[in-house]
């Protein structure tokens, strides 16, 4: 069964999807930024993450008063 989680780039910091167990994974994935192999320890799949910015906090909710 194919798993996915979201973590950053251990070389150079980037959101990246890791897709466990899906076509293409491998267990030395490069990283689609720094094109660095990212060490895992089961079959992945990297993806840019790009459904949020990266290495940023989480956007506040504003007050509306
Ligand atoms: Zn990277």
């Amino acid at each position: 069964m194919a798993t996915a989680w979201f973590g950053p780039c251990p070389h150079c910091n980037a959101s990246l999807s890791y897709l466990e167990g899906v076509a293409g994974s491998s267990m030395s994935p490069l990283c689609p930024r720094c094109k660095s192999v990212v060490t895992v320890s089961r079959a992945t799949f990297l993806m840019a993450d790009n459904s949020r910015p990266t290495a940023k906090a989480p956007l506040a909710v504003k007050p509306t008063s």
